[in-house]
Order: structure tokens, then sequence, then C-alpha cells
């Protein structure tokens, strides 16, 4: 059996859960399993990297300071205890202080120049995953197993330069990835590769989007044509809610890739939202299960949902930092093109419309997109639309929305569900300011304040009883 595992980076959030990685890795492939290895950066550490490029591009050379020796402190800590074999200990601790070294001439750099573009912030961020995956290393190798660490790039990752956001060119890729790891895994060694990072075709560093270590694995299990892909990480698998929110919340033993892409695109953050893409393809199974408890299969995701599966209502998600932004005006009532206007300029300017709800009366245009990407797209907005006796007469928000799904391969075709969500948060008393039903019928959003998500969730995983499901 061949199969590629991606550790979150709870999974590796401190030298004894690296331990634990190292046994998982150990046992799975003593079952003459060839197991690739993806490692996302300790637990908080990209975070972090994020928040340290922007103070070196504020020139703030202290913080960059202290935040390179506390950086080298943990990783250093966690090095002493993930690994056993001192050879080994020394020669993981001098990947990472080296590693750490050209972090800080990195960030250096940026603080001298006060700039940091997409690129520059993306190779900042590379160095999560390139200080994890050599300890991860270091404690297979303990287990005297064959292994060898990669980074993304060297491991034959090929995206486009989309930096941030970079996507894979799948043929290139495919080619590379079975040219450098196929033999090894044909001799037995386990490869190491650094999640969330690659590299354009000039080989400077890319990442392929937050939370992107899942799509690496993705993309490897397609390459390598795995016959599974495990995604492990801090929960049972994915679930009828964030479990954060409702403790009561159920694990979902099987879904289809429909259902599960559709979860990951609203919020079930236990995936990356374009992981999926590469396993469909290869019709390859993927489970999400628990490092805390890898005795449970977890959550089965494959081509055909769970056919005993009777539930209507499978899961609920909430889907925070996003906008709500309202294009309105009476010139845009009977005239040909004025949405494609709208969206033309949104999509020139990279922002990304999650979901669109509009009137018969065509007046107004409602549309969710990310928080962070509000002020962009009004100014951009008012720039090319507002002009005096155009089509549009008004561009207002509101950033303090959540989005609420409720999700469901059997909401398809069953009359009453929308009602029962609908008054469910109308007996709560809380208002809702947008609603789309897609035509797949897999799933309802609405938009209410973000205060009120919560207690919504709470309703309706209640009122649907998911926690017997
Ligand atoms: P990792 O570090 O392993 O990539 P993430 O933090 O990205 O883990 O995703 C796991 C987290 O996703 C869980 O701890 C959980 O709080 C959250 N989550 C949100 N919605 C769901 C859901 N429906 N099912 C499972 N987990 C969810
Ligand atoms: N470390 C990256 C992030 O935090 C990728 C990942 O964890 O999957 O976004
Ligand atoms: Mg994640």
């Amino acid at each position: 059996m061949k199969i590629v595992m991606k550790f979150g980076g709870s999974s590796v959030a401190t030298g004894e859960n690296i331990r634990h990685v190292g046994d998982i890795v150990t046992q799975t492939a003593k079952n003459d399993c060839k197991v690739t290895v993806v490692v996302s950066a300790l637990a908080g550490v990209t975070n972090s990297l994020v928040d340290v490029a922007e103070q070196a591009k504020r020139s703030d050379e202290k913080h960059v300071q202290v935040f390179i020796k506390e950086l080298l402190e943990k990783h250093l800590m966690i090095v002493a205890s993930a690994v056993t074999n001192k050879p080994i200990r020394k020669e993981v601790a001098q990947i990472t202080e080296k590693t750490i070294a050209e972090l800080e001439k990195v960030l250096t750099g940026i603080c001298y120049v006060g700039e940091l573009t997409p690129k520059s912030k993306d190779y900042v961020l590379s160095f999560g995953e390139r200080l994890s995956a050599p300890i991860v290393w270091g404690a297979i190798k303990d287990h005297k197993l064959e292994t060898r660490c990669f980074t993304g790039k060297e491991a034959g990752i090929v995206t486009d330069s989309n930096f941030g956001e970079a996507d894979p060119l799948m043929e290139f890729t495919t080619h590379l990835i079975r040219e450098r790891l196929s033999p090894l895994l044909e001799k037995g060694v386990i490869p190491v590769v650094t999640g969330f990072i690659a590299a354009n075709q000039d080989g400077i560093v890319t990442t392929i989007g937050r939370g992107g270590s899942d799509y690496t694995a993705t993309i490897l299990g397609a390459a390598l044509e795995v016959d599974e892909v495990w995604i492990w990480t801090d929960v049972e698998g994915i679930m009828t809610t964030d479990p954060k929110i409702v403790a009561a919340a159920k694990m979902l033993p099987q879904l289809s890739y429909q259902e599960a892409a559709e979860m990951a695109i609203f919020g079930a953050k236990a995936m990356h939202p374009r992981a999926l893409e590469p396993v469909i393809k290869e019709n390859i199974p993927v489970r999400i299960r628990s490092v805390f408890h890898p005795e449970n299969p977890g959550t089965l995701i494959t081509k055909e949902p769970d056919s005993k599966a009777t539930e209507t209502v499978k899961a609920v998600a909430m889907i925070k930092d996003v906008a709500m932004l309202n294009v309105s005006g009476a010139g845009m009532v009977g005239a040909p093109g004025s949405y494609a206007k709208v969206f033309d300029v949104l999509g020139k300017n990279n922002v990304n419309v999650m979901m669109i709800s509009t009137a018969a009366s065509e007046a107004n245009i409602s549309m969710i997109i990310k928080r962070n990407l509000l002020g962009r797209a009004i100014s951009n907005l008012e720039i090319a639309l507002l002009e005096r006796g155009g089509l549009v007469s008004e561009v207002s928000s509101e950033d303090d929305v959540a989005v609420i799904a409720v999700m469901g391969a059997n909401m398809k075709g069953t009359l009453g569900v929308a009602s029962r969500i609908f008054a469910t948060v109308a007996k709560k008393g809380i208002n809702i300011r947008m609603i789309a039903q897609g035509s797949s019928e897999l799933n309802i959003s609405f938009v209410v304040k973000e205060a009120d998500g919560v207690a919504v969730v709470r309703a309706i995983h209640e009122e649907f009883k998911l926690d017997k499901i």
C-alpha cells in the first residue's frame, strides 16, 4: 500500500507530539506501507512569520531581533525533546541554526529596504515549514528508518507565480515528483516534504495558500498514485460543526468529494478548500484522522456519498473574516451587462466573490468577499462605476458579518429544509442579512451579524439533532 500522510501544525506543536508523529509513521511503514510524509509549520509559527514580516517592513529591527531569538529557542527546545539519538539531534539542531540565520538575513534586508512584496512575503513564510520538516525527519530517523527531507521545491512542486495563492502546474509537477520520489519509495526510503511551499518555474519560492499543506499532500498523492491520502489533525475527522463552537459535534464517518469540498470552502477548517482537486481526478480516497486517536479511522472522503446516510443536513459552519458589499443603482435595472461590469472590476483587482445575491428588481446586488479585501473592492468599484449618471449610485458595506453555511447531499430535492433553518434563526430573534442557495442544493448559506454567528450555529446544530447523527 502507498500512502501520503500530512501532519498539521497542532500535530507538531511540541517535541512530544513530534515523537508521536515519528511513532505513527514508523508503525505504518513497518506494516509494509510506502509512506511519504508532509509537514506543516509548528502551530502558530506561520502567523508569527506574517507578523514579523510586517514589522520588518516598518523597519522595526528591534522586534525582528527579539523574534529571531525566540524562534531559535523554541525550535531548539523542540528538537531536544523530539529527537533522542545524539548525533541526529545535533544534525537537526545545526540545520535549525543555519535556517534561522538565513531568515534573520532576509528580515534584516526587508528592514533596510522597508518593502514587503508578495514574493518576499512568501519567502519569509516558507521558513515555518523549512524549520519543522527537519525535526520530523529526525524523529523518524530516530527509529532507524531510512528517510530524506525535501522542500516542496526539491520534491518537484512547480507552480505559477501567483505568490500567496500559487497553483501547481500539475503535468510538470507530476513528472518531477515521480522522477525524484518514486525511486526512493521503491527502496523503502521515507520522503519528508515541507507542506505549503513550492517554487515557480524560475525556482523562486511560492506558497499555495494558507492551510496549504493539505494541498501539498494531495498534489503528492495524485502524482505518486497512492492508495490513500491521510490528513492527521487535532480533531476526530470532519465534524458536524467546529467542535470549538459545539462540544457535542459528531464526527462524520464518510463524505463524498463534493460534500467535503463544499465544507472545506465554507470554513470547515479541517481541510484546505482546493485540496481535493488533485485527488478527485485520480479518484484517490482521503482520510481525515486524529493524531490523538490513531486507532480511529476518521472521516473517509470518496467519490460517492455514504449510501446509508439519510440525514438531510449533515453539517453547519461559520465563516468569519468576511464582509458584505452592496452595489445599488436604478441604472442597473434592465441594463444588459451591468452585473458583468461589477464583477469585471472585482476580478481585475483580484477580489474573489464568495457569495452573491440579487433581487428580481435588479436595483441591488449583494456580495460576500474576504474582509481584508473590502477596502480594495470599494475603492476600485467607486473609481470605475460611480461616475455621474452611471450604472451605480451607491457602494456600501458591512464588515461585522459572518456567513453560516448548512450542508448535506440529501438536502437536494428535500422540501422544507430552508424553512426549518430560517424558522430556527427567527426563533432566536436574529436578523438574516442575505441568503443564497446554489443550484447544486448541497448548501444553503446566509449572512448574519458576526456577533450572532455562534448562537445561530448552535441553534441549527440542535434543531437538526446533529449531535445524534
Ligand atoms: P491543522 O493544523 O492540522 O491543519 P487546522 O487548524 O487547519 O488543523 O484544522 C483543524 C481545526 O479545524 C480543528 O481544530 C477545528 O477546530 C476546526 N474546524 C472547524 N470546523 C470543523 C469541522 N466541521 N470539522 C472539524 N474541524 C473543524
Ligand atoms: N503553515 C501554513 C499555514 O499556517 C500551512 C499549513 O499549516 O497547512 O497556513
Ligand atoms: Mg490546516
